[in-house]
């Protein structure tokens, strides 16, 4: 599937779409009224319904098994069928919406019913996540936030042989457009000798890729590094809300608990590691004097093409600029070859002990900054700490989160000679 940029659609808003042409085709599930969670594509502004499709016979053989396990109101079955199946299944749809396409009038015959306007469509969580696990590979952020609290110390001497990370929370795993609610909490006040209880003050975003598992291991049966990206089904874009005051008195000894677990919001396209594909990259060199990855870690091919370069991209709306009539402020401008470690390298090293992965298990990268000011991927390293605020174009000015302030999330992947795709958006407003 190598010549795809020249492709277009019989479904003219796919062409030119900033997320969604012809060469993304993400899976997702959305319903509407009157009509139950089910699978579909996102292709320009509309989604395709695999119940539709199936319906009117348009797959046969490996791409039907495929259409059926991603026509269901979650996608685990899809992804646990591993990348074959689903490939299968991208090259018939890339056919049947190709504007050159035998079945076009037939499928356009088939008008709203089988091409829906996603405007009329509620986005769901695409999979039944069974286990999330947030990762900490943002080597810049872990720098700035290691400065933060430990100037002399900022990378702790793991960081470096370890892709670092904790077990989340997937029961509060929500969908873009879901409200999240300040959490309440224990925190030590400066110079305070206890903590107090009350709402949380200094809420946080974090600009993180998500990563969905497709076919899993048994216990006990790690995952090579060599296999480790088969394993992946795709990916989306992941704001882990941080309570950062909650966060400082909880986290010595095991890490991140209550400051984290209210809530992790994530888009809902899953963008398959085909249409990513175009985007790879070799993994960025190490700087001179970093050990190498254990070799249960390395693979040559991994560090050639294992990285991804997808640009990512942070905005905020307060409630005054939404009433005022202004745009978003961006506040941030990062990209994924800000990971010091490879998806695959995150996948092998999570199962190397013996864990089980499932399909539709989720992993978060962790905080996704780029080393200099305008890069930074929470509003803790934008303010240091709340020590500087954000100006706003409201005149507003911002050190963390407040009531009604909503954040976006966007990606996008350009790259010279290819069509470039989104993510779509993940969105969140803080509530109290
Ligand atoms: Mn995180």
């Amino acid at each position: 599937m190598s010549s795809l940029e020249h492709l277009r659609s019989w479904v003219t808003s796919a062409n030119e779409h900033p997320d969604f042409p012809l060469q993304n085709l993400p899976f997702g599930v959305f319903s509407r009224p009157g009509l139950d969670k089910r699978g579909g594509v996102a292709v320009g502004d509309c989604i395709f319904d695999l119940q539709v499709a199936i319906e009117a016979n348009l797959f046969d053989g490996t791409s039907r098994v495929a259409a059926e396990a991603a026509s269901r109101g979650q996608l685990n079955d899809f992804f646990a069928l591993g990348a074959s199946p689903r490939q299968a299944l991208r090259r018939e749809l890339l056919k049947l919406l190709d504007e050159n396409s035998p079945q076009r009038e037939r499928l356009q015959a088939l008008g709203e019913t089988l091409l829906v306007p996603m405007r009329d469509c509620q986005m769901h969580l695409p999979a039944h996540v069974g286990d999330y696990t947030d990762f900490y590979v943002g080597i810049h952020h872990a720098m700035n936030v290691g400065k933060l609290f430990r100037p002399d110390n900022p990378l702790l001497p793991n960081y470096k042989y370890v892709p670092i990370a904790y077990h989340g929370r997937a029961s509060t795993l929500c969908v873009s457009g879901t409200p999240v609610k300040r959490p309440n909490g224990q925190t030590l006040a400066p110079g305070a000798d206890v903590p107090g209880f009350g709402p949380s003050k200094r809420l946080d975003y974090e600009l993180e890729v998500g990563v969905w598992m497709g076919q899993g291991n048994e216990a006990g049966e790690p995952i090579g590094i060599a296999d480790a990206s088969e394993h992946i089904a795709g990916f989306c874009l992941l704001n882990d809300w941080s309570a950062r005051d909650l966060q400082a008195w909880e986290y010595q000894p095991l890490g991140p608990f209550l400051s984290k677990s209210f809530a992790t919001s994530i888009s809902p396209w899953v963008v398959t590691a085909e249409a990513l594909a175009p985007f790879r990259a070799a993994q960025p060199k190490r700087p001179s004097g970093d050990p190498q990855p254990l070799d249960y870690l390395f693979d040559e091919q991994d560090q050639k093409q294992g990285a991804l370069d997808i640009e990512l991209e942070v905005l905020l709306l307060t409630a005054q600029m939404k009433e005022q009539g202004i745009a978003p402020q961006r506040l941030a401008l990062s990209n994924t070859l800000n990971m010091y470690w490879t998806v695959a390298q995150m996948v092998t090293h999570h199962s190397v002990n013996g864990c089980k992965l499932q399909a539709g298990d989720l992993f978060g990268t962790g905080t996704l900054s780029g080393p200099q000011a305008g890069q930074f991927g929470s509003l803790l390293e934008m303010t240091e700490g709340g020590k500087h605020a954000v100006e706003l174009p409201s005149g507003e000015t911002r050190k963390f989160l407040e009531a009604g302030d909503e954040v976006i999330l966007k990606a996008r992947c350009r790259r010279e000679g290819q069509v470039a795709i989104g993510f779509g958006e993940c969105r969140g407003v803080i509530v109290g």
